[in-house]
């Protein structure tokens, strides 16, 4: 590959790499071999003070270009990130462990997308004209925020850099990103292509580092807006300290979503929809559909035909193309997911694929599925962010929607039917920002993407979220007089 995978530094700040080998090391563990790939430093106060200090600098300056020129370098920016898909995709696969099968279709070209499609926005991102009667109007200006903060999750590095950057540039602000310090590496390539495609210095830069220098980014006053993709703990921890500075907030947490499978169902469509909303990237997904609910008629036909189809998971070198299942991104994340497997085990659900380790070097642990899995059981309750599914049986339509709606989350839920009208209903009763029917996990950026209930704040993608990338200021224009009681 092109890119090497030890980047040139560990920071990209006000347009160039930046180094400060003062900051706490940061090793960049490759996941499919536990190998060390490269050597970073967290950001110092000295760092984040020029990020902040470059982005506030560039900022007015690329607010007050105009909406096509802006454009232009996102789309730019979109045209170099196709033309390196397949280097950018080594890269990710090595910040993530994820199939390269995956990435060189999910990742930078997901990026892309949204850097396409705001580009094309762009241009057409307006106020409104208001007429009041008596001659007299108003209009709006929509103006940027100003300096936006982005903090990311390891599962979609690239992707997460991209659908943050993107919305925020083309309305006209400044970003900071800092990329999950899991996963380092992707960001630093967003940053160097937006430069290359004509971007100005200062307004993207990536700083590393932990929740330590996430915070002080959260908290200065010169910052206008946060978007997080993490944890619902980190999410409230971000959130409150946001509010203290009545900052603008999007919030995209974790999940525990449930999947509907009523007997009408496609039988192959449905077990398709569980493997992609459970197993695609080791389960390490957001929206992951954890909780099956298979209607009773059909429970043992779905098991047997989910057995069959897991067959066909080839699980390996996650660079050989062949590979559709990889590693767990971390030692640590590894551990969760074996300590929910056996509480599972303990709490009475019945394994019935998966469950062990690999036996080979990295973070591997086979497709895991559970049937008989009960509401009041914590691997039903809890996120677990890997390869687990739960598959809870129910009996009629009314009770599968109050027990999928029965959780502190709200991400986005799933319905497998051939009955049209029914497929409404249940998504019209779901308490998720985000519904599939006949489908799980499809993100087009054209689609408004988030959360509801303790699963976030905001929406990505799509139109959407201009509205929480950029501000109306109101101007009342009289035509006439203006009169006044005394
Ligand atoms: P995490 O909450 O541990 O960390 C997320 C990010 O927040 C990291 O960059 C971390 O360094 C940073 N952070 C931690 N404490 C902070 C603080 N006090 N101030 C500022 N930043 C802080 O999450 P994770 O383990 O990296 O990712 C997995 C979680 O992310 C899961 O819950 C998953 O559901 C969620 N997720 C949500 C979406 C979505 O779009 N809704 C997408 C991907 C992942």
């Amino acid at each position: 590959m092109t890119y090497p995978l030890h980047p040139e530094a560990s920071h990209f700040v006000n347009g160039r790499y930046l180094e400060d080998t003062t900051g706490t090391p940061l090793d960049v563990i490759y996941p499919a071999t536990g190998e060390v790939i490269a050597h970073l430093f967290e950001a110092t106060p000295a760092v984040i003070e020029q990020a902040i200090t470059s982005a506030r600098a560039a900022q007015k300056d690329w607010a007050a270009r105009s909406g096509t020129e802006r454009g232009r370098i996102l789309r730019r920016a979109a045209d170099i990130i196709r033309d390196r898909n397949h280097d950018l995709s080594v890269l990710e696969t090595h910040d993530t462990g994820k199939p390269l099968q995956e990435t060189l279709v999910a990742d930078a070209t997901s990026g892309a997308d949204a850097l396409e499609y705001y580009g094309g926005l762009a241009a057409s991102l307006t106020g409104d004209h208001i007429p009041l009667g008596d001659g007299n109007w108003a209009y709006t200006i929509r103006e940027a925020l100003g300096l936006c903060v982005g903090i990311g999750a390891w599962n979609y590095p690239t992707q997460i850099a991209c659908w943050k950057a993107a919305p925020a540039l083309a309305c006209g602000n400044a970003m900071i990103f800092k990329p999950s310090e899991t996963t380092p590496l992707s960001a630093l390539k967003v940053a160097e292509i937006l430069v290359e495609a004509g971007l100005p210095a200062g307004l993207f830069n990536v700083v590393q580092g932990a929740g330590s220098v996430g915070a002080p980014l959260v908290t200065d006053p010169r910052v206008d807006k946060v978007s997080l993709t993490g944890s619902v703990p980190t999410g409230r921890k971000v959130y409150a300290a946001a509010a203290a500075g009545m900052k603008h907030v999007t919030m995209e947490l974790g999940g525990k979503s449930p999947m509907v499978v009523f007997d009408d169902a496609d039988l192959d469509s449905a077990v398709s929809g569980a493997i992609n909303g459970n197993f695609y990237s080791s389960g390490q997904v957001c929206s992951n559909g954890t909780r099956v609910f298979v209607q009773n008629g059909i429970k043992e036909a779905f098991l047997a035909r989910l057995a069959e189809r897991l067959r066909g998971a080839i699980i390996g070198d996650p660079l050989d193309q062949a590979t559709n299942f990889g590693p767990m991104v971390s030692a640590g994340q590894l551990g969760i997911v074996e300590r929910y497997i056996a509480k599972g085990i303990e709490e009475g659900a019945r394994l019935v694929a998966g469950g062990k380790r690999v036996d080979r070097d990295g973070f591997y642990i086979e497709p895991t599925v559970f049937a008989d899995v009960t509401d009041d059981m914590i691997i039903a309750q809890e996120e677990i962010f890997g390869p687990v599914m739960c598959v809870l049986d129910f009996d009629d339509e009314a009770e599968a929607l109050a027990r999928a709606n029965d959780t502190e989350f709200g991400l986005a839920a799933g319905v497998f039917t051939a009955d049209l009208t029914r497929a409404h209903r249940m998504v019209q009763g779901f308490e998720a920002g985000t519904c599939f029917i006949n489908s799980y996990n499809d993100a087009p950026v054209e689609m408004p993407f988030g959360g509801v209930k303790m699963s976030g704040v905001g929406r990505e993608n799509a139109k959407a979220a201009i509205d929480h990338y950029s501000q109306l200021k109101s101007v009342f224009v009289r035509m006439d007089a203006c009169e006044a009681a005394f």
